[in-house]
């Protein structure tokens, strides 16, 4: 697994510091770059602003270019954007204000707002990168949010981001707002689970959810968002999903593209697996109902973190490689398979002994 840290030597600030590695030329391209001096073994040494500070890595591994946020006394400090990878993500908070069965990263209750960090390393990412946005949720925050993106909109007018939002928060005040940072900007992910109010509600351990989230969407759309709709897969949902097709295509046509997801099995999502994991390699004809009845009315539909052994294959064009390369891998039996160019493969996290019963090499 790629590891999102990277080993400092204690560097004296009081505030958290975001640093770009420089390994190419002599002169900082900005306030924010430090320039690689000497490397010796794992110990990188750069120049910033006329200190030296010191990084510890394998020799072969490429962090040019790569966005730290430095913790004041910490001696690891975070790979906020790593400059060789179009899979980014800034966690801007951990709280949330529901509790999903399937939730990968469990909320806790306080926040500490980088916010001004985050705008300042989004601004020194790669031309054209997009950026994803996670939390928790981050629209908890939502004023401190799109003063980031909008911050960033104006100094890199490149970069585009993708935000995932429960859609709990987004008000019809929200709409003029939305429509200024642009459709081409941002790209809204967006979970619904079932067309039943009462499922949806239940998956996401909250009463009244799927209300306002209609409300939120209702905004997106006269925002003329970019709407990613996002519905994991579950036992909870398995019967459901061809009516949630039939809703999407009555009542929610406007959205860009939706993503019917395999679990992940990390946070509730390993605590709940007995109960919430749909073994896809032995069963599909939900999806295979679902899929035809959505793109029967021309919605784009995708199939994320699915092994492409998992689907059959009439239906392997609707599954790319979703799964982020820091947290990415395959198994023995991937070795000779003629797909694995293509195939996304497993979360780190997946076990196979209690995952997928119908897979192999093809
Ligand atoms: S064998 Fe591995 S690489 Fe091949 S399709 Fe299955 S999961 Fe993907």
């Amino acid at each position: 697994m790629i590891s999102l840290s990277i080993q400092v030597e204690p560097f004296p600030i009081v505030e958290p510091l975001i640093v770009r590695l420089q390994e190419s030329g002599t002169e900082a391209r900005s306030q924010h770059d430090a320039v690689l001096l000497d490397i010796d073994g794992h110990r990188r040494e750069y120049n910033f602003q006329g200190f030296s500070f010191v990084v510890r890595t394998p020799p072969d591994e490429c962090i040019d270019g790569d966005v730290l946020l430095v913790l004041p006394g910490q001696t690891s400090a975070h790979r906020l954007i790593r400059a060789s990878s179009h899979h980014n993500t800034l966690l801007v908070t951990e709280q949330c204000d529901q509790l999903c069965v399937m939730c990968s990263q469990p909320p806790k209750k306080y926040h500490t707002d980088l916010f001004d960090q985050f705008a300042v390393a989004a601004a020194l990412a790669p031309q054209g990168a997009m950026i994803g946005i996670s939390g928790g949720e981050p629209l908890l925050h939502k004023t401190r949010l799109f003063e980031m993106i909008t911050k960033v909109a104006v100094e890199r007018p490149d970069i585009r981001f993708h935000v995932l939002t429960n859609g709990q928060h987004l008000e019809p005040s929200d709409v003029e707002t939305i429509f200024q940072l642009g459709r081409e900007r941002i790209l809204w992910g967006v979970p619904l689970y079932s067309a039943n109010r009462n499922t949806h509600d239940r998956i996401v351990g909250k009463d009244g959810a799927f209300a306002r989230l209609e409300l939120g969407l209702v905004t997106l759309m006269r925002a003329g968002a970019s709407v990613e709709l996002r519905t994991v897969v579950l036992q909870q949902n398995w019967s459901d999903l061809p009516d949630l097709a039939t809703f999407i295509n009555t009542r929610l046509g406007f959205i860009s593209v939706w993503a019917l997801m395999q679990l992940e099995r990390i946070g509730y999502g390993r605590m709940n697996w007995d109960s919430s994991f749909q073994d896809t390699s032995t069963e599909f004809e939900q999806i295979r109902r679902a899929v035809d009845i959505a793109t029967a009315r021309g919605i784009r539909t995708s199939l994320y973190n699915f092994p492409l052994c998992s689907v059959p294959p009439e239906y392997r064009d609707f599954a790319p490689s979703t799964i982020s390369d820091w947290k990415r891998k395959y198994l023995e039996f991937c070795t000779d398979c003629g797909a694995r160019g293509t195939c996304g493969g497993f979360f780190q996290w997946y076990s196979h002994n209690e995952g997928f019963a119908a897979l192999g090499p093809l």
